[in-house]
């Protein structure tokens, strides 16, 4: 086995236009090696506390995988990491696609930002030689124009690009940062960061991808996946009809949110908007990432609407641009998708802001005098492509939805902020913790607001304890089955919550696509990422230290926002889930407040945070060999 590689890192000062190299030697970039937990360590290195998100001072690392490029399905994310401007709190998110595997391709783990560029710029990697360029004619440009300007003026077609859209120029709270014009990472509004640095793109030539430490081994792991996914229903659903494909069951089950979390019941709209009904009807084509068969991403084409370079509607911007708002046009929802695409704005806190003005209006708090005469019921789809070129655009009421529903709801007053449903000040994403009550302690205590990938999800523990899954889970450590209506809270569930969380930050780090990996998906498990990691890298590890990586990481985002000020009285679940379920199959459900707070108190005591103000201890952040973080 090969000792642990070095991290190269590109260091760009916008300020100065300096360009410049990082090395990180191996002992360190083993205890960070990559992904999220890259880009926390560089932040924590090189940011002050209680800079302004949108001020030259803020940090932006752009950060692969040592992982990325090797021949095997699923490890193509992009991670990117800087302080959000949408919670105060740090800023983190994921997208896959094809960058990061180029990224590191060229020779670079991570890029990392810093100041702010006089005029507009962006950053070409071509091998070791990277450059600040004018970006001029590129700026304003929604992304589809900006992508085809960069590829003219650089000359060549086989690039790949994440850049922001208008809305990141505008500065919108939840702007994304797209690449291939159809991934985004879309949540914490890392776009708008980008565009207060006056940084529209970087841009990486495709450069040749590394090749597994030892071939003949590596092969062993990777298998016959295609023949996985056909043995496997979860994978196979998702592989034949997107992430969408689950809808139709939440929705039967009562636990598709509908009409801003008043309701997890949409019998009159659900089907309209279903995976299966995409298939039938708009879909193109399926489409992936780098290295992947599972092909899960949807292309959708409507003639002279809606265009497939920007790709289909995934299940989270089905439910947000549709059950939340009330919508069943499964047209409107893809020229939503395709719109938010085109101006780089994240279509779950878009959508979510959206159906929170709905229901705003709906009560009477704002009226047509406040939303430029468009008329915010729920239902009404019609609204919804004017609207959200108005929020990237800021114009109008767009201008106050661009700031996310927690602002807005603070500047209405009135009721409206008892109908933000957010955490943290990030709209909550469509899965209910009313079903998967493990998942309403994890949107409380994420360090980055509501966040749905970040463990896994009750439902799997109802599987056959013989099944693939639960044997995954069984590997770090989870081994209680419930029966499918046992909607329960128990200890049990919250150390599900908390090992699998770890598990997910590890994901998270080494830049792995869940429905690949992971203990809820059934393609490859824990024990198969440490022969990735041993045969692919040289890296002779164990799923001990991988899970310590994924827990550095939580503890690095959460000591991140405990300094900002962040502590206890920010983990809170918004009041209506505490409700019961007014209609349907989910008819009284609600979570139980007595079992949130018990299961509070055992998460932070398993974390090792303070009972009163959720920090982690000085003993946890030295477990982690965090010691120089309490400096
Ligand atoms: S499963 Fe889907 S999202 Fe994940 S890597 Fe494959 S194509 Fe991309």
């Amino acid at each position: 086995m090969s000792g642990f590689p070095k991290g190269h890192i590109l260091d760009i000062d916008l300020s100065s236009g300096t360009v410049s190299s990082q090395e990180l030697p191996p002992e360190i970039y083993r205890l960070y090696p990559g992904g999220s937990a890259l880009g926390l360590y560089l932040v924590l290195q090189h940011m002050e506390p209680g800079v302004d998100a949108l001020s030259p001072d803020n940090v932006l690392v752009m950060a692969a995988s040592p992982l990325s490029g090797l021949p095997i399905s699923g490890l193509n994310r992009l991670a990117v990491t800087t302080k959000s401007p949408l919670t105060g709190a740090i800023g983190d998110s994921q997208a896959g696609g094809f960058f990061p595997v180029e990224l590191k391709a060229n020779g670079w783990d991570a890029v990392m930002f810093r100041g702010k560029a006089a005029e507009p710029v962006y950053l070409y990697i071509n091998g070791e030689k990277a450059e600040l360029r004018n970006a001029g004619e590129a700026w304003g440009k929604v992304t589809g124009d900006a992508e085809e300007v960069i590829k003219k003026e650089i000359g060549e077609e086989d690039l790949h690009i994440a850049q922001i859209g208008p809305a990141g120029e505008n500065l919108v709270k939840y702007a994304s940062i797209m690449n291939m014009c159809n991934r985004a990472n879309g949540r914490t509004g890392t776009g708008a960061v980008m565009g207060s640095k006056n940084l529209k793109a970087v841009v990486v030539k495709k450069g040749a991808k590394q090749k597994p430490f030892d071939r003949e081994r590596f092969k062993e792991i990777s298998g016959d996946a295609r023949k996985r996914i056909k043995e496997n229903s979860i994978v196979n659903s998702l592989a034949e009809h997107g992430t969408d494909s689950g809808l139709e069951s939440l929705n039967l089950e009562g636990f598709l949110v509908t009409r801003n979390w008043n309701s997890g019941y949409f019998p009159e709209g659900a089907e309209q908007i279903t995976g299966t009904t995409m298939s039938e009807t708009i879909l193109k084509k399926r489409d992936t990432c780098y290295g992947c068969v599972v092909r899960c991403k949807r292309v959708v084409e409507i003639p002279g609407v809606v265009d497939p370079l920007y790709g289909g509607p995934e299940y989270e911007t089905c439910a947000t641009m549709g059950s939340y708002c009330g919508i069943k046009n499964l047209e409107t929802i893809a020229l939503a998708n395709q719109i938010c695409n085109m101006y780089g704005l994240d279509t779950i806190s878009c959508g979510a802001t959206i159906a929170f003005a709905m229901e705003c209006y709906e009560k009477g708090l704002i009226g047509p005098d406040d939303t430029d005469g468009l008329e915010l019921t729920f239902g009404n789809d019609s609204v919804l492509p004017d609207l959200i070129v108005k929020i990237a655009e800021r114009k109008g009421f767009g201008n106050l939805l661009a700031e996310g529903s927690a602002e807005a709801a603070r500047r209405i007053g009135k009721e409206a902020e008892t109908l933000c449903m957010t955490v943290k000040k990030q709209e909550l994403p469509a899965h209910m913790p009313q079903q998967k009550p493990s998942l309403g302690i994890i949107y409380a205590v994420n360090s980055f607001g509501a966040d749905h990938q970040s463990s896994a999800h009750d439902p799997i523990l109802t599987m056959s304890p013989k099944s693939r899954i639960r044997d995954n889970l069984y590997q770090v450590g989870i081994w209680k089955g419930y029966d499918p209506g046992e909607l329960v809270l128990d200890d049990e569930k919250v150390r599900f919550a908390y090992n699998s969380q770890c598990f997910y930050s590890l994901a998270d780090t080494l830049c792995l696509c869940q429905f690949v990996w992971g203990p809820s998906w059934q393609l490859y498990g824990p024990s198969e990422l440490v022969e990735v990691c041993r045969y692919g890298l040289g890296w002779d590890t164990s799923l001990y230290e991988l899970m310590l990586v994924g827990e550095r990481r939580i503890n690095m985002m959460r000591f991140f926002s405990a300094r900002e000020g962040f502590s206890r009285a920010e983990d809170e679940l918004p009041s209506r889930l505490f409700k019961p379920l007014p209609e349907g199959p989910s008819s009284g459900i609600s979570l139980s407040r007595e079992e949130f707070e018990a299961a509070m108190d055992l998460y932070y005591r398993i974390a090792g945070w303070t009972h009163e103000e959720g920090h982690p201890t000085e003993a946890t952040l030295k477990r982690l060999s965090l010691g120089w973080l309490i400096k």
